[in-house]
């Protein structure tokens, strides 16, 4: 059975391996490796080598650190075929599926490298007779990176390029359900020339965590997860004295009017809520049908989630894999019961459905849940699986005042020919990503990403010129050389401009 390790200071090893888990291949069911589980002493021992490496990566120049990012993204290129295949084998998401999260990724590397363009300070001349003001961003030190397993490329990207591109070095806590996409990264961040020490990648649960969230040594924690996780990482972190950002779990809604395309509309929706088997917090796990769209557009959602292709994640042509775990299979079908119990419509039922030569796999078919109400689970958890409810309203506005009620708010989307409609709907809903008959919404790496509510305790987004902020504290400087000619006393009085 292959062990998984930790990657510290430029090698992989086992740290204490106290504890070790099992990983499996979702497609199959089967265990195929075990991934070790930190203590606090393996988080130090990788704190210490981030400590020491920060000495001289932080005053390594721009130039080579945008070299090092420009090597990094070619080998995420050259080898993005082998990291989507390990991405599939552990997440169970389909290969082409794997490729997109590192793509998505990759363009974070992008932003990473034209970072002497976003660092740049201001400078302002003679803001008093003979004083100049500048200011600039030096990096904080150690920072680390909790991710979830949905993304374990893409989430971990969305941190690592741009808190090592300015000057910091990085400790990664990837998923333990899905780890080793981290240690290829690792080495692919070594074969770019990145010094030891600057990466490193401690594997863990709950133990690595809160290591890493009261470690006096570690500056900021960005955290991605579901909700109750990152307001436990927010409070402890910052109790603790460190910076955080903490994106949280979602419910996102797509709302329908009866202007818009339906079958343009049915074709998105059912991607976006079937897609990774709904495994993504920008999922679509709500449509809400305005008006008389509502029977129209659950006639084309039934047929089109008829027609998805559920398979193994490596198998051509198909479109969504199983689910992460045993767990997850059996709590996504289970929801879809309740549903049923509660008052729903089950129009179309995922549950039981075996895949040919794979029937230890953890998979479930696509759901379609009519008549969902606001009292059901359906509606109030984050399923976080393939099912998708809808609930129907007579108005935009009281679809608008569904949403605004509703305790999430990552990503949203309205299909509509409209205009007015589009810009009211932007201009009113309380979520961070807004799109426009575009089902998953999730912005360009040069934007930055979050949600409003509970979908980001705390206030930092990430990525883009937020990620660059988070990272980096700014230094002003007041500066005077005096001529000879100038007057050499001193006032008493709190300094003004003259
Ligand atoms: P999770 O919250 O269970 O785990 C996230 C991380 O926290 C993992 O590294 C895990 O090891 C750690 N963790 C789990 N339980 C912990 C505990 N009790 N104490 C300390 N650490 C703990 O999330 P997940 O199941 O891996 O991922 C799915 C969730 O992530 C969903 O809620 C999804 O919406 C959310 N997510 C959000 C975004 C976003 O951008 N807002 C992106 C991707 C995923």
């Amino acid at each position: 059975m292959k062990t998984i390790p930790h990657w510290i200071n430029g090698n992989p090893t086992p740290g204490s391996a106290a504890d070790t888990q099992p990983v499996f291949n979702p497609a199959t069911g089967t265990e195929q490796a075990q991934v070790v589980l930190a203590d606090a002493t393996d988080v130090d021992t990788a704190v210490q080598a981030a400590t020491a490496a920060f000495e001289t990566w932080s005053e390594s120049s721009l130039t080579q650190r945008t070299q090092v990012m420009f090597a990094f993204r070619q080998l995420l290129v050259d080898h993005e075929e082998e990291l989507a295949r390990i991405i599939s084998a552990e997440h169970g998401k389909t290969v082409d599926d794997a490729r997109g999260e590192i793509t998505r990724g990759r363009e974070v590397v992008e932003f990473a490298c034209g970072l002497g363009d976003v660092l740049k300070g201001n400078f302002s001349d003679q803001v008093s007779r003979g004083i100049d003001v500048h200011n600039f961003r030096q990096p904080l030190g150690v920072v680390a990176g909790i991710t979830p397993f949905n993304f374990p490329a893409m989430v971990p990207l969305w941190m690592h390029p741009i808190a090592i591109a300015t000057g910091n070095t990085f400790i990664l806590k990837p998923s333990e359900r899905d780890p080793s996409a981290a240690n290829f990264v690792a080495e692919l961040y070594q074969q770019a020339g990145l010094p030891d020490g600057v990466f490193n990648v401690i594997h863990g649960g709950k133990p690595a965590v809160d290591a890493i969230l009261t470690h006096p040594h570690i500056q900021a924690v960005s955290f991605v997860g579901s909700t109750p996780i990152a307001k436990y990482v927010h409070e402890t972190a910052t109790a603790h004295g460190k910076r955080v950002q903490a994106l949280g779990g979602a419910k996102n809604h797509a709302v329908v009017l009866p202007d818009a395309d339906l079958e343009f509309a049915a074709n998105h929706i059912t991607a976006g809520a079937y897609g990774s088997a709904g495994e993504r917090c920008m999922a679509v796990s709500v449509a809400v049908a305005v008006g008389d769209a509502a029977d129209r557009l659950v006639d084309i959602l039934k047929r089109k989630a008829r027609e998805v292709k559920v398979g193994p994640g490596d198998k051509p042509g198909t479109e969504m894999g199983p689910l992460v775990t045993k767990a997850a299979q059996e709590r996504i079908e289970n929801a879809v019961t309740t549903a049923a119990t509660q008052g729903a419509t089950v129009v179309v039922d995922g549950r039981g459905l075996k895949i040919d030569g794979h029937e230890e796999g953890f998979f479930t078919g696509p759901s379609l849940l009519d008549h969902v109400t606001t009292d059901m689970d359906a509606y109030q958890e984050e399923l976080f699986g393939p099912v998708l409810a809808i609930v129907r309203t007579d108005t935009l506005d009281e679809a608008i005042h569904l949403i605004n009620t509703n305790p999430y708010g990552n990503g949203t989307a309205l299909f509509t020919a409209s205009g007015e409609a589009a810009r009211r709907f932007q201009r009113k809903v309380n979520v961070g990503m807004i799109g426009v008959n575009v089902p998953v919404p999730v912005p360009m790496s040069y934007y930055s990403f979050g949600g409003w509510k509970d979908s980001l305790i705390g206030d930092s987004p990430i990525h883009g010129p937020e990620g660059i902020r988070f990272y980096t504290r700014p230094k002003v400087i007041t500066t005077r050389w005096p001529q000879p000619t100038h007057q050499h006393t001193a006032g008493f009085n709190f300094p003004t401009s003259s």
